[in-house]
């Protein structure tokens, strides 16, 4: 069958960054809270991650209007050991606070070839590449983890439990863009399944179940049910994972506490995010380490059909830096009316 595209409204990246910046301003950010959230928004929209650009401008005007949300907030930085930040997010969106405490991260990787970042207190409902390849660029090895709120179910289980929790991870490459990959736990991404529902379309096998613990491709059935994380109990495993490291371990949220922090007033995930640095110059191998990476990068572009992760992303950049975004018509004008009102 084949499938309508939404009609949309096509908008140069610095048209759709200043789209942002104006609604979070309108909502209640300071000049820096929204210049930080909208950059982030326009990287998404850049690389075409639909579900965490402009999409989420709505979710966003929503938490700062209940008071959940901290539009003037002030990140600021503990040193809890000589590689271990914390960066406490004073209940504003994370991308300020990444700008604070990326920088101070590598400054402590470099120093003990090893650094974590502990963020807490702030709304992430955004993807985790900009923060692992922001840190690749700056020659790291990174990984980072957040919880979310309780959307997948444990294997075998039938209620959500586990955030959609995602993984990313970048390692730096010579000459080149950092390898990237970032990955939700749960088979499917929420903003992807919610996108699913909103265009009337079915989603695949195994992303999710009923109410009544059936498997189904209905969305909506999903969002009222429960997602599945990929690979069955495998990927239930590190959804679990996240959980601890971005929760207990950073004195944060459980999905399922945000989600009781949260109290039905409908803004975004409140909690933390687990942010490792490693130096590669420092593990042993400092002259050889990126020229053996790349051999494994070549033998994986040698197979037919075989990509690298993050190389979807980087095609998408170059294209819409030359030709803009297409915003669906509808979000476009949902976004509009969250100006309607001060
Ligand atoms: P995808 O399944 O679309 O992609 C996951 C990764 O796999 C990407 O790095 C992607 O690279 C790579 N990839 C996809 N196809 C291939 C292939 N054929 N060969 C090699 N690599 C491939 O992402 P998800 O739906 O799992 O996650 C989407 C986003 O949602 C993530 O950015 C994540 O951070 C975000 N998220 C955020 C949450 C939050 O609470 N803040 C919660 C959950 C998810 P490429 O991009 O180049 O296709």
């Amino acid at each position: 069958m084949e499938t309508q595209t939404p009609p949309g409204v096509t908008l140069t990246l610095s048209e759709a960054r200043d789209l942002a910046f104006r609604v979070l301003r309108h909502n209640g950010c300071d000049a820096e809270n929204a210049g930080a959230v909208a950059d982030n928004m326009m990287e998404a929209e850049r690389d075409i991650c639909a579900a965490h650009g402009l999409f989420r401008l709505p979710w966003h005007v929503k938490s700062l209007r209940c008071g959940k949300t901290n539009g003037q907030a002030k990140p600021r930085l503990e040193q809890l050991a000589s590689g271990v930040v914390r960066l406490h997010g004073d209940r504003g969106f994370a991308p300020l606070g990444h700008r604070v405490g990326l920088p101070i991260l590598v400054e402590r990787a470099r120093e003990n070839g090893i650094a974590a970042l502990a963020y807490v207190d702030m709304y992430h409902v955004g993807a985790l590449w900009p923060e692992v390849e922001a840190l690749a660029r700056n020659g790291m090895v990174a990984l980072a983890f957040t919880p979310s709120f309780p959307y997948v179910a444990p294997a075998g289980g039938t209620k959500p439990l586990y955030g959609t929790n995602p993984i990313a991870f970048g390692w730096p490459r010579p000459d080149q863009p950092p390898l990237v990959f970032d990955q939700a736990s749960a088979a499917m991404a929420r903003g992807d399944v919610m996108i699913a529902a909103r265009e009337g379309r079915q989603v695949p096998e195994g992303s999710g179940i009923d109410v009544d613990g059936r498997p189904t491709s209905d969305p909506e059935a999903i969002l009222k049910g429960a997602q599945l994380a990929f690979g069955g109990y495998k990927g239930a495993a590190l959804a679990m994972m996240v959980e601890l490291l971005a929760g207990p371990l950073i004195g944060e949220f459980l999905s399922f506490e945000a989600q009781q922090d949260d109290g039905g007033a409908g803004a975004a995930p409140h909690g933390g995010e687990l942010i490792l640095a490693l130096e590669p110059g420092r593990f042993g191998d400092p002259d050889g380490f990126a020229a053996h990476g790349e051999r494994l990068f070549a033998a994986i572009a040698a197979q037919k059909g075989a990509r690298l992760p993050g190389a979807r992303r980087l095609a998408n950049r170059e294209r819409t830096l030359k030709d803009g975004i297409v915003v669906p018509k509808g979000l476009h004008d949902s976004i509009l009316a969250t100006m309607d009102r001060g």
